[in-house]
C-alpha cells in the first residue's frame, strides 16, 4: 500500500496540553502545524485530571512556586518564568473560562472540568489552521529519508517536517494514551533516558484481612503524615492494598526514593493534630468504667473506628496498658510501608528524556531540530497546578525554541 506523506512546518507527536500549547505557539509564529495524536480524542489524561477538578495552576508568588519543584527547579524556573502561574491563569481566561482560586490558594476553573476549556483550545487551533492527525501513532524515523513515520487509521504515512515537538507523556495511567513506548526510538537514536518511576502516587501496606474488609474505603481524616523529616496534614485515604490521597502524594517522591534504595519504609501518623500528648493522657487516664478500651479511646479522644483499626493493626498490645503509652501511639503510630503502587496509577512519573541531552530550548543535541517536552522529560513536580504548569510551559519554551530553529532554516534558505 502507498505511504501517505505530509510536508509541514511543525509536527507536534502527542496532543496533551504540552503538544496543544506547542502547536498554539508555532502557529502563532506564522508557521504551518502538524499534530499527531495516537489517541481517537485529544488530551484524555488533560481531560481526566479534571474530573476532580482541573487544577491548573497555583497562585502563590512565583519565587515560592518555583521552589516548589526541587531538585528540577533549576530547569523550570526559566520557562515559568516565561510563562508563569499568573500568565497561565490569563491565558485560560482569554479562551473565555473563568478561573477562582480555592482556599489553598490552588486555580481551577469555575466549572472545575476540563471539558470546556479544551473544546475553547481546539476550537482557537483549528481557527489557527492546525490540523489535528487522531488515531495516528508515530513509530520512530525512517531510517533513510529521516521522515517522521507513523501508522494511521488509513494505513502507514509519513511526514517531512522542518521541526519536529515530541510531546508524548510519561507512563502513568496508560490507558489515556501516554504508554512509554516512544523511549524504543529516543534510544535508538542514543538519546539519554532516565528510568521512569512514580511519583504522586500511592502504597502498599500490609493489612490484615480485619482491617482491610472493614475499613478499605474509608478516609483517615485530618491527620499529620510524617516521614524522613518531611510532613503533610490533611486526609488520607485507605484502600484495599494501602494508602493514597493527596496528602499522601505529597510524601511520595522521598517514599519511592527510600524504596528504591531498598531502606525500609515506615511513615508515622499523627492522628490528632489538633490535641498534645498530654491533653490526650490527661483524657485517657480518666476511669473507663465498664466500656470496652476502643470505646474508651473513642469517647476520651474523639477517634474514630478506623483510626483506633489502625492503632491495633501496627502497635503491640502492651503500648494499650497506661494512657501515656495509647496517647504515645495515637500521636505518632508508626506504619510500616511495603511498596509503591504500580506506575500505571501514578498521577504522574520522574523520568524520561534526561536534561543533559537537551540544550536550553529543549532541542535533542543527538537530533537536531527535534525537541521534547512536558511530561516525558525527566523532571518531577508535586500535585497543586504544578504539574500542569511545567508542561505548559515547557511546551511554550519548546515552540519558541522550535520557531528559531525554522527561523533559521528559512533565513538559511533566503540566502541560498
Ligand atoms: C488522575 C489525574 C489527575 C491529574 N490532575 C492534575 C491536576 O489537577 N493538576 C495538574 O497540574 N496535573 C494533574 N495531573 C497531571 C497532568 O494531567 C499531566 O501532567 C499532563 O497531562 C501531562 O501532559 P503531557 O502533554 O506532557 O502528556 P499527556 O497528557 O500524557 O499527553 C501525551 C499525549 O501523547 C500521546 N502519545 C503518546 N505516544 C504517542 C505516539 N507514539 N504517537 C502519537 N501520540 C502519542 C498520548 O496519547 C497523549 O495524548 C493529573 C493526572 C492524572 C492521571
Amino acid at each position: 500500500m502507498a505511504i501517505t506523506q505530509h510536508k509541514c512546518d511543525a509536527a507536534i507527536i502527542g496532543a496533551g496540553p504540552t503538544g496543544l500549547m506547542a502547536a498554539e505557539e508555532l502557529a502563532r509564529a506564522g508557521y504551518t502545524v502538524e499534530i499527531f495524536e495516537r489517541m481517537p480524542t485529544p488530551a484524555r489524561k488533560f481531560l481526566m485530571a479534571g474530573k476532580s477538578g482541573l487544577n491548573i495552576t497555583h497562585s502563590e508568588d512565583l519565587s515560592i512556586f518555583t521552589s516548589r519543584y526541587g531538585k528540577s527547579a533549576d530547569n523550570l524556573t526559566k520557562p515559568i518564568e516565561a510563562f508563569s502561574n499568573i500568565e497561565i491563569r490569563k491565558w485560560v481566561e482569554d479562551l473565555g473560562i473563568e478561573t477562582f482560586v480555592g482556599s489553598s490558594g490552588r486555580v481551577f476553573p469555575k466549572a472545575f472540568k476540563a471539558s470546556p476549556l479544551l473544546r475553547a483550545w481546539l476550537h482557537r487551533l483549528n481557527d489557527m489552521g492546525v490540523k489535528l492527525h487522531l488515531r495516528t501513532n508515530w513509530q520512530g524515523w525512517d531510517p533513510e529519508s529521516n521522515n517522521l513515520m507513523f501508522m494511521g487509521p488509513n494505513g502507514a504515512l509519513q511526514a517531512q517536517a522542518g521541526t519536529t515537538v515530541l510531546a508524548l507523556g510519561g507512563t502513568s495511567w496508560p490507558k489515556l494514551g501516554s504508554n512509554g513506548e516512544w523511549q524504543q526510538a529516543l534510544r535508538d537514536k542514543a538519546v539519554k533516558l532516565e528510568p521512569f518511576r512514580p511519583s504522586n502516587c500511592g502504597f502498599n501496606i500490609k493489612w490484615s484481612d480485619y482491617f482491610r474488609e472493614r475499613y478499605a474505603g474509608e478516609p483517615i481524616k485530618n491527620c499529620i503524615l510524617n516521614f524522613a523529616g518531611t510532613s503533610a496534614k490533611g486526609d488520607v485515604m485507605v484502600t484495599a492494598n494501602g494508602i493514597e490521597g493527596g496528602t499522601v502524594y505529597k510524601l511520595s517522591a522521598p517514599i519511592v526514593e527510600a524504596l528504591g534504595n531498598n531502606q525500609p519504609a515506615s511513615i508515622t501518623i499523627d492522628l490528632t493534630p489538633d490535641r498534645s500528648t498530654k491533653q490526650l493522657e490527661d483524657r485517657l487516664a480518666q476511669p473507663q468504667g465498664k466500656r470496652s478500651l476502643s470505646d474508651h479511646i473513642r469517647r476520651k479522644t474523639g477517634l474514630k473506628g478506623v483510626q483506633i483499626g489502625l492503632l491495633r493493626e501496627f502497635a503491640a498490645k502492651e503500648a494499650f496498658s497506661s494512657a501515656e503509652g495509647i496517647a504515645g501511639l495515637i500521636k505518632s503510630i508508626s506504619i510500616p510501608i511495603k511498596s509503591v503502587r504500580p506506575i500505571e496509577e501514578a498521577i504522574s512519573v520522574a523520568g524520561g528524556v534526561s536534561f543533559d541531552g537537551l540544550d536550553e530550548n529543549l532541542m535533542l543535541t543527538a537530533l537536531p531540530g527535534t525537541f521534547c517536552a512536558g511530561e516525558m522529560v525527566a523532571w518531577d513536580a508535586p500535585t497543586g497546578g504544578y504539574l500542569l504548569t511545567a508542561c505548559l510551559a515547557q511546551g511554550k519554551q519548546a515552540a519558541v525554541g522550535a520557531a528559531a530553529w525554522l527561523d533559521k532554516m528559512h533565513g538559511a534558505q533566503d540566502k541560498c
